[in-house]
């Protein structure tokens, strides 16, 4: 039955809805979040050989030392934004661009910033095939941002670092959110921050978390 297992938004349907009730269970209560849980095709941003782990709740490789993180993680963190549909979001780490897909949904202009050219070209690809619009990429050191653009009413690390990067912080809107993993890399938390004025935010940890190292001159060394 190929129609079980075809490409973009049909293939796999029955799984994907498996996720959002396990999503739901998980405390996942944001209904704009897990509709786009139920309609991004996350089989089609990982390679072939992993389509038959594609919906269980875990990381994947997707070549270059890197990986695709696991669905209630990317649910968590989406969550965690507040978003509401008008907001322009950052990403840092395009990585398979499943993330980005799901920001896609949920606002209304994603810009998302990778450093490896090679995955920021095939998750553009992989996007453009799954007809998503308003995600723009770019490639570079997402530790500084893109100031072009700046402000952003949510911002989301998906690498860990050891600390906020200040750039970040300074790019948020006054009432913005980011959400990332932060820390040592044995006791990586999971934060919020949210900015309240001009030079003033407030942080809270989410949760624990292992993220793949956030590289650049706000993160660790390369
Ligand atoms: N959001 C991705 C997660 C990919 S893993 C997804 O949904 O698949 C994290 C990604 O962050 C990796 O692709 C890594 O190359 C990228 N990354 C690490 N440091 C970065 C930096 N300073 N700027 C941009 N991307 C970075």
């Amino acid at each position: 039955m190929l129609s079980g297992h075809a490409s973009g938004r049909t293939g796999f349907m029955l799984v994907r809805r498996k996720l959002v009730e396990r999503l739901r269970a998980q405390g996942i209560r944001d209904a704009r979040v897990l509709a786009a849980f139920e309609a991004v095709p996350r089989h089609d941003l990982v390679p072939e050989v992993l389509w038959g782990q594609a919906y269980k709740d875990t990381a994947l490789p997707i070549g270059e030392g890197q990986t695709i993180s696991a669905p209630g993680v990317v649910a968590t963190m989406s969550a965690a934004l507040g978003l509401t549909g008008p907001e322009c979001v950052l990403e840092i780490g395009t990585g398979s661009g499943y993330q980005a897909a799901i920001l896609s949904r949920l606002a209304t202009r994603v810009i998302s910033i990778e450093r490896i050219p090679e995955l920021a070209r095939s998750a553009r690809a992989a996007l453009a095939a799954l007809e998503v619009r308003n995600v723009e990429f770019h490639l570079g050191d997402g530790t500084c941002g893109r100031p072009e653009d700046a402000p952003y009413e949510g911002i989301v690390v998906t690498a860990g670092g050891p600390e906020v990067p200040r750039p970040l912080l300074e790019q948020l809107s006054l009432g913005g959110r980011l959400v990332g993993p932060f820390g040592p890399r044995d006791a990586q938390q999971l934060l919020r921050i949210r900015r309240t004025g001009a030079s003033s935010y407030t942080q809270e940890v989410l949760g624990r978390c292992d993220f793949v190292d956030l590289v650049g001159r706000n993160g660790w060394l390369p």
